[in-house]
């Protein structure tokens, strides 16, 4: 209805889909959001909040909770497999881009951005299998047979997108061909070793592991790697499969005493399929529009898969302020035409994994971004 506020869908309850609904709230929008899984469980994993999604999280009052909890690594360091030798390293005080570097557990993240939404606006295991789109709204379908309308449909739904499959036609993720060993423990494994109070990307000929702390009392720690992977390994159970410490172990073989610490104290691990996507040629269809992992899955090099998910929830939000129900898709186009040049350029860069390899590239572009004030294009201004 013209004139009356949007009542908006997110399918999805990932860390895009819970930064949208909370943006979205801020600018006085009807929210409810649609999760397939039928509880939040605590996946082993850890991530790293670069300051350009810190200073969203700030927005999103969540920031103040989760540095409490969370590591702050001195610096961005990257290092030799071997030799240890220091190929780059960026200091990062919250002081350099006004906003803190902080390495974390994934669910403190999802826990803290799910604590300021009314839960009853959370939906679990509601699996989306399909979205009807009229002139002034969409019906959503669940896979428990029933159905929601609103007005307009944010699909935040991760690298599997079936909303991406319906706004752009179906296709596959592309899979590098490479896996990612990951692991949360507990630091006292190491007995008494410590790691640098850096988050330190450790390269290799073919390969790399980043290793961090990610409690504010380095009680635990973090590691995560990229290896080539033989047989074409891809599961969309992503979160869940198992890896094989020893198989991890011998992939690491020579490479530095800290790696070799942290691989022999890590009692078991995962693994991911490492996917990502060329940028697409639309983000939205109407009033339904995509976000995060949905629309632009990039590879985790340069840990901004998260942090530009959560970028996007906060220029959404500016885009829909003050919007009523006939400006829907104008926004969405406008929010595109703001996001897909910089996320398509990250991107890229992620694909290349060639950040902070050693050369002396500006960061500013990348950690000085103001989700909140950098000035708006037009939706035709692309
Ligand atoms: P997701 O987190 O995937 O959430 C999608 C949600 O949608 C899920 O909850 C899913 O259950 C739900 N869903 C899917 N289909 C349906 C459906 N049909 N109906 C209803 N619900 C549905 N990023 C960083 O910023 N920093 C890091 O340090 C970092 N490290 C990473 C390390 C690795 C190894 C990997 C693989 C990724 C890493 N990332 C990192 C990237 C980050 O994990 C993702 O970019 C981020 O999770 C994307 O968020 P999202 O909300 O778009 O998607």
């Amino acid at each position: 209805m013209a004139g009356s506020k949007p009542k908006i869908a997110i399918v999805g309850a990932g860390m895009g889909g819970l930064a949208a609904a909370a943006t979205l709230r801020q600018v006085g929008i009807d929210v409810n959001v649609y999760e397939q899984a039928p509880k939040f469980a605590r996946i082993g994993a850890g991530i790293q909040m670069l300051p350009n999604s810190s200073r969203v999280l700030r927005g999103i009052g969540v920031l103040e909770k989760l540095q409490k909890v969370a590591f702050e690594p001195y610096s961005h360091l990257n290092r030799v497999w071997d030799t240890g030798e220091i190929k780059r390293e960026l200091p990062m005080p919250e002081s350099l881009y006004g906003a803190p570097f902080l390495c974390m557990h994934r669910a403190d993240l999802h826990e803290a951005l799910y604590s300021v939404l009314p839960p009853e606006i959370v939906h679990l295991d509601k699996k989306l299998v399909g979205l009807d789109q009229t002139k002034g709204g969409v019906t959503l379908s669940f896979a428990d047979g029933t159905k929601a309308d609103a007005d307009a449909v944010i699909g935040a739904d991760g690298v599997h997108s079936l909303v991406r499959d319906i706004v752009v036609g179906p296709d596959k993720p592309i899979h590098k061909g490479r896996i990612a060993y990951r692991a949360v423990f507990d630091a006292s494994l190491m007995n008494g070793g410590e790691i640098q109070a850096s988050r330190t990307k450790w390269w290799g000929v073919d390969r790399h592991i980043v290793i961090y702390y990610t409690a504010a009392d380095r009680s635990s720690l973090y590691f995560v790697t990229s290896v080539p992977e033989p047989a074409d390994w891809l599961t969309s159970e992503s979160w869940s499969a198992k890896g094989d410490v020893k198989e991890l172990r011998s992939a690491y073989e020579g490479f530095h005493p800290e790696v070799q610490m942290v691989l022999n104290a890590c009692p078991d691990c995962h693994k991911w399929a490492i996917l990502e996507r060329e940028p697409l040629p639309r983000w939205s269809d109407g009033r339904v529009v995509l976000l995060g992992d949905a629309c632009h899955p990039m590879t985790p090099y340069m840990a901004q898969g998260a942090a530009t998910s959560i970028e996007d929830a906060a220029v959404l939000a500016r885009c829909l302020a003050g919007v009523d129900n006939d400006g829907i898709e104008g926004a969405f186009r406008r929010y595109e035409a703001n996001r897909k040049p910089r996320t398509s350029r990250i991107q890229a860069i992620s694909s290349a994994n060639t950040w902070m390899s050693g050369g002396n590239e500006d960061t500013s572009w990348l950690y000085g971004y103001d989700a909140w004030n950098v000035p708006l294009v037009g939706e035709n201004d692309m």
